[in-house]
């Protein structure tokens, strides 16, 4: 027997429409330097609604963005999927080929660029014929614009049409919900980059996870700020939570300087904050110049936050980063860490232990690790290693124009190419990705480890530990270390530091100094064109 509830379709029509018509006040603001309420955004989303049609672009085509955090990116992020159509957030740090094979690969019909990021996607517009259109955003920039007949202005474009008037959500039916509104394409390290095609369905019943009371719980009185770029798998649905429960958004625009983000968390009174590490370690040595008072909750994730980073924020703001596993396939938040009432008692270094663990699953998430040779599922004991795989109601079941492909199990799961345990309370701890994972001499050394060890110590900045290739060995770990500015600490000094805290046998052959150390494009640090490097050097 059906149960008799209103099938009623699960949009992101709805978000918009929801913070029109409750949050009208509620505001965005861009780089300091904008602000814009709820009623202004929603506006801009009805008019460009307008012009997209007035572009004759259809339903299900491919609407592209190559921007910054901005309030013109967010009436995007509304607009595209209220009209039935796919946003293409495009990574602005791709190498040309890569974009070029992007938007190829996506079939984009129209590409949002900001004005400072002409000069790294319009080399590539000549040989991207299927783009009828390029509208410029402005962004503060005053870099030049071609005088080329495909050029459109946001601004004028948007200004030039009136608002759609009716209800987005009453053009959806049921069947609706599983249409396409988001595209993001995984930044391929191995192999072409692959595309991941969000549903209405998906992103809100993922906003909904996120949203729930106990993990990130944005609630109306939150500002929340994504530092995490819109184009890195949603900006970890931090603007869709946002809107959805009424909260402000504070959004950085082009600048990721540190004193910048800073400035704009102390003056904007932001309490909600995303960011992979490494940008949480750029503004970890300037934290006690601002007043971060009403902070409540930092997000971590994309990368390992490294218990030493998450307890300096501890220490100078009063919150700890809350770690939080995810993937451009997962939209992207599975688990979300942090203690839990058990913990109460618990010691400050065991807190400090659980906080560092990835954390459990989000509600709807199902999850649970798998012996990469015999394919059998391990025990949940907190000790057993194996593949983490994945599955849920936002979580990939295949990728864009690819057929098949070896990350998907024979019932569906999602292969993360990951190595977890799980904990009998349902706690995951990563142990490392399946290719960083160092084989020396038969066992396995966890890159992720010792570089936590390392970033305990108070002079390092950043660290990676990668393999060498050792012909007794097979593999030596090798540490890549940035260290603070004017410090003396040697490598004997570092490896004495680490030693109580891994086997012997972990201890690094090698830690090499570095002024820095490369990113890829969503600013992790990249570990291959590490070994790129040092393979060369
Ligand atoms: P990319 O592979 O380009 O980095 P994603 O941003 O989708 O693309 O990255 C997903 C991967 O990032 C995960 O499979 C995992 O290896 C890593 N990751 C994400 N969150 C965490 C975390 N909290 N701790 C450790 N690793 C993480």
């Amino acid at each position: 027997m059906d149960g008799l509830m209103q099938p009623r379709p699960l949009t992101i029509a709805h978000i918009l429409e929801r913070a029109e018509r409750l949050y009208a006040r509620k505001y965005v603001v861009t780089a300091g330097a904008e602000r814009l309420d709820y009623a202004g955004v929603a506006d801009g989303a009805r008019r460009l609604a307008t012009a997209l049609d007035s572009l004759g672009v259809p339903a299900g085509a491919r609407v592209a963005t190559f921007a910054s955090n901005s309030r013109r990116h967010l009436e995007l992020y509304l607009a595209v999927p209220a009209t039935k159509r796919v946003l293409h957030t495009i990574n602005i740090r791709l190498s040309p080929e890569h974009i070029e094979y992007i938007v190829d690969h996506a079939e984009d019909d129209v590409v949002f660029v900001d004005r400072g990021l002409l000069p790294r996607i319009w080399p590539s517009a000549g040989r991207l014929t299927r783009v009828r259109h390029w509208v410029v955003l402005p962004d503060g920039s005053d870099t030049a614009v071609p005088a080329d007949p495909r050029i459109l202005h946001y601004d004028e474009l948007v200004g030039g049409h009136d608002p759609f008037t009716g209800s987005f959500e009453d053009m959806f039916t049921l069947a609706d919900e599983n249409l396409a509104s988001g595209l993001c394409y995984t930044s391929g390290t191995t192999g072409p980059p692959k595309g991941v095609l969000y549903s209405h369905r998906s992103t809100v019943l993922h906003c909904l996870g996120t949203l729930a009371a106990g993990l990130i719980g944005i609630g109306e009185s939150d500002v929340v700020m994504p530092i995490v770029p819109f184009f890195h798998a949603n900006a970890w649905g931090l603007p869709y939570g946002a809107m959805m429960a009424g909260a402000s958004l504070v959004l950085p625009g082009p600048s990721a300087d540190p004193d910048h983000l800073l400035r704009l968390m102390e003056t904007e009174r932001v309490t909600v904050a995303g960011a992979v590490p490494t940008v949480w370690v750029s503004m970890a040595s300037a934290l006690r110049s601002y007043d971060l008072g009403a902070t409540r909750f930092l997000l971590g994730g994309g990368s390992a936050v490294p218990p030493a980073l998450s307890e300096t924020y501890r220490a100078a703001v009063g919150v700890p980063i809350t770690h939080s596993w995810g993937m451009t396939e997962v939209s992207p938040v599975g688990t979300i860490g942090g203690t839990r009432s058990q913990h109460r008692r618990a010691t400050a270094e065991e807190r400090v232990a659980v906080r560092a663990a990835q954390g459990q699953p989000l509600p709807l998430v199902n999850v649970r690790i798998v012996d990469v040779e015999t394919g059998r599922e391990l025990p949940r004991d907190g000790l057993a290693v194996g593949e983490l795989q994945v599955a849920g109601p936002w979580v990939a079941g295949g990728y864009y124009g690819v057929e098949g492909g070896g990350s998907f199990t024979e019932d569906g799961w999602l292969r993360t190419g990951d190595l977890a345990t799980l904990d009998a309370d349902g706690y995951l701890r990563l142990v490392d990705r399946m290719k960083d994972l160092i084989k020396s001499g038969g066992e396995w050394i966890s890159s992720v480890e010792l570089e936590a060890a390392l970033a305990s110590h108070p002079d390092v900045v950043e660290v990676a530990v990668i393999a060498r290739p050792d012909p007794r060995w097979t593999e030596r770990p090798v540490a890549y270390v940035v260290l603070r500015d004017g410090s003396a600490a040697t490598a004997g000094e570092l490896l004495r530091h680490i030693t109580p805290m891994v086997a012997k046998w972990w201890l690094p052959d090698d830690i090499v100094f570095m002024g820095s150390l490369p990113k890829t494009g969503t600013g992790k640090l990249s570990k291959s064109a590490l070994r790129e490097a040092t393979r060369i050097a």
